[in-house]
């Protein structure tokens, strides 16, 4: 096993920079840590959960998909050689299970390319980043277990680094590493897991309100009062690593010029659903709730969950950002009581 010493991380990615876009934890003036293009001034080993997942990086928020220039149609398929360094294991469970959404029936072309030129280094996660993390509970941390390049472990002056992919053996061989005894390197990755593990609590209303709902058992009287309090920002959906769902229009700018974009969409608006009749199969705020608990809780596609427990990756952000409090862990709380 390979291990970077710490002082030497810069170098290493100011070589990765040369021939990637290299996007890192990064602080902002307010104090907040985001995922944006590595700068030395700015870029940050003491970071907590980022508000955003990296999602956006392959799912824009808005996106061009083909053009119309003088009656004239031309497809815009964009991706750029792209570095993802710092990913926490429940964002990499997220990209998992987007990525598998986005290739089933019918490969998503934009989706593909971008996430085909991405490369990923996770950073495995020390212990829970605040108090609504729980990825113990969906099994999509605080280690990643598939999908990365790479993934280091921060164990004091040095990362140890363990290789998911030949891509990431290939970035591995660009900068200055060492060796390290294999059986002990093992040894202080395992120690690092479970002292992770240990400190970041199951939620037990998580399994519990599955149950009820599988089992039909759920009052139904819960989606009721979520829903009187939702106010339709469409928030949990926006910070959700594993929400995909978008809207697709066309604008004509003049005769024979114009576009067709793509655009996140979330299901709890009542125009998601509403249909061209006017009919709207999920005509209030609770139904459209209750659809996206079920969508995380119950109805997830097994194909897509690539070994997590369900559609949710337990990073919390619902919960942390919703104005009104029914995050997952608020949703989960209730039914399981
Ligand atoms: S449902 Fe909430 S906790 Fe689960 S993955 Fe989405 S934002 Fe994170
Ligand atoms: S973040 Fe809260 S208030 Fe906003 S749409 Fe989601 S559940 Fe409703």
């Amino acid at each position: 096993m390979k291990t970077l010493a710490k002082k030497d991380l810069i170098k290493a990615m100011n070589i990765w920079a040369q021939k990637h876009d290299v996007l890192s934890p990064t602080k902002t003036a307010p104090g907040d840590c985001i995922f944006d293009t590595f700068r030395e001034k700015t870029f940050t080993l003491d970071y907590k959960k980022p508000p955003l997942s990296p999602k956006a990086v392959f799912f824009p928020h808005s996106e061009v998909t083909f053009k119309v220039e003088k009656n004239e149609y031309r497809e815009i398929v964009s991706a750029k050689k792209m570095l993802i360094f710092g990913l926490r294991a429940c964002d990499m469970m997220g990209i998992l299970q987007a990525s598998s959404f986005m290739s089933r029936d019918r490969k998503d072309v934009y989706y593909n390319a971008k996430r085909n030129a991405a490369t990923t280094i996770v950073m495995a996660c020390p212990g829970p980043q605040n108090e609504t993390c729980f990825c113990t509970t969906t099994r999509s941390g605080p280690v990643a277990q598939k999908g990365f390049d790479l993934q280091f472990y921060d164990v004091g002056d040095a990362f140890l680094i363990e290789i998911g992919t030949s891509r990431g053996e290939e970035l591995l061989s660009a900068i200055p590493l060492a060796d390290v005894d294999e059986s002990q390197a093992r040894r202080q990755i395992e120690e690092f897991k479970q002292k992770a593990i240990r400190s970041i609590p199951e939620v037990k209303s998580f399994i519990k309100a599955m149950n009820k709902l599988k089992d039909g058992k759920a009052d139904e009287k819960i989606w009721d009062s979520f829903g009187q309090k939702c106010i339709t920002c469409g928030g949990c959906a926006f910070v959700c690593p594993t929400c995909t769902c978008f809207n697709v229009y066309d604008h004509q700018s003049s005769p024979g010029n114009g576009l067709r974009a793509r655009t996140w969409d979330a299901c709890l608006y009542g125009g998601f659903t509403r249909e061209a009749s006017g009919h709207n199969p999920r005509a209030s705020q609770a139904l459209r709730l209750k659809r996206r608990h079920e969508h995380k809780l119950l109805h997830f596609n097994e194909i897509d969950i690539q070994g997590s427990l369900c559609g949710c990756v337990g990073c919390g952000r619902c919960s942390d950002y919703c104005p009104v409090h029914i995050g997952t862990l608020e949703v989960v709380k209730a039914i399981a009581e």
